[in-house]
């Protein structure tokens, strides 16, 4: 490809708009364009590195036994019923109306569309396991699309689903995906790591997410340098810390008028927040819960929604908090609650010796209280927020954070679709059966932009080799010199005639101007036809990752290339 053809506007300035590296660079590169909020152009460049993301993907998703099948991203409304997502889904899903009348939705997910497609035609334990896979467009009304292609509206997504006869099955399928993963984004040059997850709100099943480390990640990690545990610190567990040992004293009210924050109790009452009960009041579909952690803890919604499933969560509002305690939200605690009302308390709240809670009763707190003593009825759980220098739950080493982009996920989704839907097979002994399922999806387009959060410098993007757009620049200095000219074309042919994607900068500009377009798209790869080429037959070879320079007789300079491509 002559540089002056190929379709890549590079810009000087950055755009206003761009907050992250990888959208700068992009834009700045040539590679993508807006078009509106969320949704983008992909032109040439960008094209053929997803392009060779979706081939890495394709050739594991085909190893690992999936078969590829495209589906539609018109999905009718009357499935999402079925599984009930239509109502639960909520504004990121983007709906439409036929000319009849009808509803339908562009899809953000599958599940609902694959289990239809295969209850109608799976009806025997003979055609399972089955693994079905596509890449396409998917379609989400983020409420806030940013960063460029890392939070899309619509996005690329290579998404599998497996069919399993049992848990056993799905077991194996799982791990397949888990080892596709792994094996995809480590050839996609990538520093990654899987981290357990979320599995939302309803069903504990496994899930894990594939993390790559970058400092513009959305997404917070921990994990151990001692051992393999890793987690998005939306679920990391927390090991309770030590409250220490004292004598137990009795229980007394006492007055703390106008003392309602816990900085303020423990000021007034001089003591430190970890003796403090926080009391917190949630509605949870339509149930008031109390929660209780100590006073300097934050609490984990996710994993509150896991001792306690429920469809939504909000925090209780004054007024319901009057309502079920009588009094206003400063002084509440878990004391004199009325039996109706659930009560959650974190770990580390059972072990506290001589704490401090709310009395339900205006301008009054109770000292001394023994909580695994004064609060019988609590139901202990994992239910805070892991911080910074806690340590793995495991190994007991102190945790590392690191912040990641997500760039896939895996997902035992059990028997949820199946029973919705009523997706079922006949196992060997004439019984039908509920198909096990599993979801496994990966952000083609984010990867590509994960991949320049991770790999750039002041001048521009370094890919990897495996999925860079092309390979090689060849940059000859002055195309009005016969001699480099002639010297960069025969270099052009000869390496396209060697299987090698190369550029050649045929532009009549300075030699400076082309080496910054070169760093600012990335090439792996910079062939330079110089001055030591017209007196010595010498070609100077850059790699974009490091700053050496050498020169290659023009003789070897074709299988010097292919060494460096292979060995890269
Ligand atoms: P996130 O938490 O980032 O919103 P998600 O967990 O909702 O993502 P999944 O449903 O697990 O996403 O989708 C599978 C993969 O698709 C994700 O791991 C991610 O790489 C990619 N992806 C999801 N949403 C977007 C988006 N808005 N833009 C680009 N890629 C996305
Ligand atoms: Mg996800």
């Amino acid at each position: 490809m002559y540089f002056s053809k190929l379709y890549a506007p590079t810009l000087r300035e950055t755009p206003a708009e761009a907050e992250v590296v990888s959208h700068k660079l992009l834009l700045r590169g040539g590679f993508i364009r807006k078009s509106s909020s969320g949704v983008y152009t992909y032109l040439t460049l960008a094209q053929r590195v997803l392009q060779k993301i979706s081939a890495i993907v394709r050739e594991e998703m085909n190893k690992a036994g999936g078969q590829e099948i495209m589906l539609p991203v018109i999905q009718p409304a009357e499935l999402w019923l079925e599984s009930g997502r239509w109502h639960v889904y909520g504004k990121e899903l983007f709906r439409l109306k036929d000319r009849h009348d009808r509803d339908f939705c562009l899809g953000p997910t599958h599940e609902e569309i694959i289990t239809d497609l295969v209850r109608g035609d799976v009806y025997s334990y003979r055609q399972l396991p089955l693994l079905l896979y596509q890449m396409q467009n998917k379609y989400r009304d983020e409420r806030r699309p940013r960063f460029g292609l890392m939070r899309g509206r619509e996005f690329i997504m290579k998404d599998l689903y497996s069919f399993d006869k049992d848990e056993a099955g799905l077991d194996v399928s799982y791990q397949k995906m888990y080892d596709a993963y792994t094996a995809i984004f480590t050839r996609c040059g990538l520093k990654f790591r899987p981290v357990e997850a979320d599995s939302g709100a309803i069903g504990g099943s496994d899930t894990h997410e594939f993390m790559v480390i970058a400092d513009s990640g959305e997404a917070e990690i921990v994990y151990c340098p001692e051992c393999d545990y890793a987690a998005n610190v939306e679920i990391a567990l927390c090991v309770p810390s030590d409250n220490g040992e004292e004598p137990a004293k009795n229980m007394e009210k006492i007055s703390t008028p106008g003392q309602t924050t816990i900085e303020q109790v423990s000021q007034f009452l001089q003591v430190p927040a970890q003796k403090l009960i926080k009391t917190l009041f949630y509605q949870a579909d339509d149930e008031i819960i109390a929660v209780l952690v100590r006073g300097d803890r934050t609490i984990n919604e996710i994993k509150l929604q896991r001792v306690h499933p429920s469809l939504t969560l909000e925090m209780a509002s004054a007024q319901q908090i009057k309502e079920v305690t009588g009094c206003e939200p400063g002084y509440v605690g878990p004391l004199k609650l009325g039996k109706q009302i659930k009560i959650y308390a974190d770990n580390e709240v059972k072990t506290m010796v001589n704490g401090v809670c709310g009395a339900n009763e205006e301008n009054y707190h109770y000292i001394n209280v023994q909580p695994e003593r004064d609060f019988p009825r609590t139901t202990y759980a994992d239910l805070r927020l892991i911080e910074k220098g806690e340590t793995c739950p495991k190994c007991q080493a102190v945790l590392n954070w690191a912040r990641g982009i997500e760039v896939g996920q895996v997902f035992k989704l059990g028997t949820k679709y199946s029973e919705a839907l009523n997706a079922k097979y006949v196992d060997e002994n004439g019984k039908d059966n509920l198909m096990v399922m599993g979801c496994y999806g990966i952000g083609v387009s984010r990867t590509l932009a994960a991949t320049v959060e991770q790999n750039y410098d002041e001048h521009g993007i370094i890919w990897p080799m495996s999925i860079a757009p092309y390979q090689v620049v060849v940059v000859p200095v002055k195309v009005q010199d016969p001699e480099i000219w002639q010297g960069a074309q025969t270099l052009y042919e000869e390496l396209q005639k060697a299987g090698v994607e190369v550029v050649l900068d045929d532009r009549d500009e300075r030699a400076g101007v082309k080496f910054k377009d070169a760093d600012l798209i990335g090439y792996p790869i910079r062939l330079t036809i110089g001055k030591k080429y017209a007196s010595e037959e010498l070609v100077e070879v850059k790699l974009r990752k490091d700053s050496e320079i050498s020169y290659i007789n023009k003789n070897e300079i074709i299988e010097h290339v292919k060494g460096i491509i292979e060995k890269y």
